[in-house]
């Protein structure tokens, strides 16, 4: 038992951490792929935009290099140099720079402002070599009232590859925050678009009310981790604001930007650690309320096992003698004569009768007769002595025994020395004027037969007692098939008081 119920209990047990298992992976890889979907939108949008920018900007790079447009109308130069897109909501302005860094045109002004840019890492980048596309680290515009921004920039080359000047479109840091604001990972989630270089240009949620613009952390666990293995997911603590999360990363096209996204696997899960949680205490409180239930019920099984085993006991004991009724005798005698027959041995019967018990009974009461027959039980049981010998109440104030292997003399000797015992017991204590009770008993036995009757054999030795009674009581007799039933032995000593 305890063992199918510990099998139950680990099924039980095992069934639960599976579907918590499998729940578990649900719910991380459905995160996961949030994650991911929303990495490869943004990515996908911030290339788009960057892509036209730098489309628009190499339209002015061409246009400005094109022969005769320096010398058409300073309008009509503008139209040319810078197309539609120079006017999107988030591009701040379409600028070219001559070989000094002073601004000689701005796309949306009329008058370009007399500023020098020539300190600015766009400008800086382009002077020397061949940067190709240049995207600036963030910067505070000085033509458009310190607005955050960022800037792509291409080199316009001389015929002969002489530096000429620069053309720059200014994209505004609120066009990335605003990407970044229309997503919702769930808490402690973060965000962050990075040059390879480790700048940050925005990241959500910041830490320092600039979406971190500016900041390098090229040197950030998490930052190294993105550029020693790109496009590979990994799980790292952020130096910025301490929290554990789970990184998916992406290079922005042929931007040398780094897109990140990383959702926290404590906040993911939460949800799910709380229905396990609730569901763990469950199945534990299943498995113990299994475990009482199934002890409660071995218990009561035991009990009543006990208790069946006991009315087993009681109904073939007499409860005053304590010695096997008469139930117990027919069904002792049945099986002792079958195996006596069985044997080819001898059987024998004892019938024990007290003496004028009635007397007794009539003189000092029922009770000490009572303790008068309990004491003669306990007599007999102590003179049969030998393994098989089965003494019993037979009912009234007559008793039985059953001597298996025993012949009518060996029965008889027995059958004198109890009663002998008997007659030199104290037959009740609390009565000190109660001296002796005598017995008489009746003895037979038999050579088993396999026709042989148990029922026979106790009528024999009923007779015998009967002769013992009639020849003067306190005495054996003998009952022999091939003869009348003959007094063994007798007593002189008067039976009674
Ligand atoms: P005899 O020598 O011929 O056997 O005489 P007796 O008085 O022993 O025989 P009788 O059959 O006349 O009486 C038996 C008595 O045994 C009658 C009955 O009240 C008494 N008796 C039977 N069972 C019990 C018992 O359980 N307790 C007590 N106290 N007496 C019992
Ligand atoms: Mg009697
Ligand atoms: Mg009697």
């Amino acid at each position: 038992m305890p063992f199918i119920v510990a099998v139950l209990v680990a099924v039980i047990v095992l069934a639960q951490a599976l579907t918590l298992w499998r729940s578990y992976q649900a719910t991380w890889s459905l995160a996961s792929i949030s994650a991911e979907n929303v990495l490869n939108t943004i990515a996908a949008n911030i290339e788009r935009n960057l892509s036209i920018i730098d489309l628009s900007v190499r339209g002015a790079v061409d246009a400005f290099s094109a022969n005769g447009v320096k010398d058409l109308a300073p309008e009509l130069r503008r139209v040319v140099l810078f197309d539609r897109a120079a006017s999107a909501q988030y591009l701040g302005q379409l600028v070219i720079l001559d070989r000094n860094g002073d601004v000689i045109e701005a796309s949306g002004s009329r008058q370009p402002h007399q500023i020098n840019l020539a300190d600015r890492d766009y400008f800086r980048a382009q002077v020397n070599g061949q940067a190709g596309l240049y995207v600036s680290a963030p910067f505070r515009s000085r033509l458009r009232d310190n607005d955050p921004s960022i800037a792509l920039s291409r080199r316009i080359s001389g015929p002969d590859g002489s530096f000429e000047g620069v053309v720059l479109a200014a994209l505004r840091l609120a066009f990335f925050q605003s990407l970044l604001d229309t997503v919702n990972l769930g808490p402690e989630s973060a965000i962050s678009i990075t040059r390879t270089d480790g700048t940050i240009i925005v990241r959500s949620p910041s830490t320092d009310d600039t979406g971190n613009s500016g900041l390098n952390v090229a040197t950030s666990p998490v930052f190294q981790r993105m550029i020693l293995r790109p496009g590979e997911p990994f799980s790292e603590r952020s130096q910025l604001d301490g929290i554990d999360r789970h990184y998916l990363h992406t290079i922005i096209g042929e931007f040398p930007l780094l897109l990140s996204v990383g959702i926290s696997p404590a906040a993911a899960m939460a949800e799910w650690t709380e229905s396990a949680l609730i569901s763990s205490a469950l199945t534990v409180a299943m498995c113990m309320l299994l475990i009482v239930l199934v002890r409660a019920l071995r218990l009561a099984l035991m009990r009543s096992q006990e208790v069946e085993a006991q009315l087993k006991i009681l109904a073939v004991t007499d409860e005053l003698t304590g010695l096997p009724n008469r139930r117990a005798f027919d069904l002792a005698l049945g099986s002792e004569m079958r195996r006596a027959a069985r044997n080819r041995s001898s059987l024998a019967v004892l019938l024990i009768d007290v003496d004028h018990f009635k007397r007794i009974n009539d003189r000092f009461g029922h009770a000490v007769g009572d303790v008068v027959l309990a004491r003669i039980a306990r007599e007999i049981s102590r003179c049969i002595r030998r393994p098989g010998d089965f003494a019993a109440r037979y009912g009234g104030e007559e008793f039985v025994a059953i001597l298996p292997a025993t012949e009518a003399g060996g029965a008889s000797f027995l059958a004198e020395r109890m009663r002998l015992t008997i007659a030199s017991m104290e037959p009740c204590p609390g009565e000190p004027s109660l001296a002796k009770v005598t017995v008489s008993i009746g003895v037979a036995a038999t050579l088993a037969q396999p026709s042989s009757s148990g029922a026979e054999l106790v009528t024999w030795a009923d007779r015998a007692l009967y002769e013992a009674k009639g020849a003067g009581r306190n005495r054996v007799a003998c009952y022999r098939e091939d003869e009348r039933a003959t007094p063994m032995s007798s007593s002189r000593m008067p039976s009674g008081s």
